[in-house]
């Protein structure tokens, strides 16, 4: 098995975003943090997690992925940097 399947099937995509300090509300939105290095500037939840497929959307300005793209685009940093990080998250 591979280590980003591995990742993949044991990490919550939600979990993840709290331990980035991603605020997500109830209905599993949050203020896109693109803006971090975009600064397209969320004002009201863009990005919307879905739990079900692990994954993330931005409907402001289109980003979106899996768990791994996630930490990349928070963090800012290499594929292989994100899995060493999600490992010592899981
Ligand atoms: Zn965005």
């Amino acid at each position: 098995m591979s280590v980003i399947k591995n990742i993949k099937q044991k990490v919550n995509i939600l979990q993840i975003a709290g331990k980035l300090g991603i605020e997500v509300n109830s209905q599993n939105k949050a203020r896109c943090f693109n803006g971090k290095f975009h600064k397209h500037g969320d004002r009201t939840p863009s990005l919307q997690f879905y739990p079900e497929t692990q994954s993330y959307y931005c409907f402001a300005c289109s980003i979106g992925g899996d768990v791994i793209e996630l930490v990349k685009t928070y963090q800012d940093c290499s594929t292989t940097e994100a899995i060493k990080m999600l490992e010592g998250l899981i």
